[in-house]
């Protein structure tokens, strides 16, 4: 099975950081812009040891998608190198950036949105991240079968 995994706020803690910057520092509006904030992005509890499962495992074959931040250039190299940074260079070959998600073909999609950028044309089945049903990577994992440590 194909399996799709999205980056912010599903491998990596966006929403987090951002409102953290903010915080930091209200003038600047778009912290996400900066350079080095993509790539600085702590991982979710889960995301990599669940990654690495999932591309050892027989049953699924997992690849990275994730829309770019496309007003900031930055964000499209610094998803490369957080990507070989915390799953390594295996990773990176299965890495999509684009902006369209419902043009890719596969079965499941990770995602914490559900529309915006193809989440609602995905033909596959959504695990919507973040939401009650799966909060985090350990509800995922037991809806994949994935044994919980
Ligand atoms: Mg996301």
């Amino acid at each position: 099975m194909i399996i799709y995994i999205d980056m912010d706020d599903v491998l990596c803690n966006f929403s987090g950081e951002h409102a953290k910057a903010l915080a930091k520092n209200p003038s600047i509006t778009f912290p996400q812009s900066q350079y080095g904030f993509y790539q600085k992005l702590p991982p979710l509890e889960g995301a990599i040891e669940t990654m690495k499962e999932l591309y050892l495992s027989n049953e699924y074959t997992p690849y990275i998608l994730t829309a770019p931040s496309t007003r900031n250039p930055f964000s499209y190299t610094e998803k490369r190198v957080w990507v070989e940074e915390r799953l390594g260079y295996s990773f990176v070959e299965r890495l999509i950036i684009c902006p369209n998600k419902g043009l890719l073909k596969g079965d499941i999609l990770v995602d914490d949105n559900n529309s915006g950028r193809g989440q609602e044309h995905f033909e596959g089945k959504l695990i919507h991240f973040g939401t009650s049903q799966f909060p985090n990577w350990a509800a995922v994992r037991q809806n994949l079968n994935l044994k919980n440590k």
